[in-house]
C-alpha cells in the first residue's frame, strides 16, 4: 500500500465516539469497550503503581510499556476481545 492510500488520520473516526480513532482511544477511552476495559483497568491498577491516577497519556504510555506478562496478556485479551464486538 502506497503512502497516499492511508487514510488520513482526522478522518479516522470511530463510529461510536464520533472522535478520531486511533490506538489510545481504542485502548484508554473508547466508550463502545468500557465494560471489557473495567476488567483491563482493574488489572492494570493492580500490577501498575497508581495506574488510576495517571492521565489517559499515563495509562495508554504506561499499559504499552509494560513488561509484566500478567499485564501482557490481559492487553491481549482485551483487544481480541474488542475486535470481536465490533
Ligand atoms: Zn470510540
Amino acid at each position: 500500500m502506497s503512502e497516499t492510500n492511508v487514510t488520513p488520520e482526522h478522518l479516522r473516526l470511530c463510529d461510536f465516539c464520533n472522535v478520531i480513532q486511533d490506538e489510545k482511544h481504542h485502548l484508554v477511552s473508547c466508550l463502545r469497550h468500557a465494560s471489557l476495559r473495567e476488567t483491563l483497568f482493574a488489572k492494570a491498577n493492580d500490577l501498575i503503581p497508581n495506574f488510576n491516577q495517571l492521565s489517559s497519556d499515563g495509562k495508554f504510555t504506561s499499559l504499552l510499556m509494560s513488561d509484566n506478562l500478567d499485564m501482557l496478556y490481559a492487553i491481549g485479551k482485551y483487544l481480541i476481545e474488542a475486535d470481536c464486538l465490533q
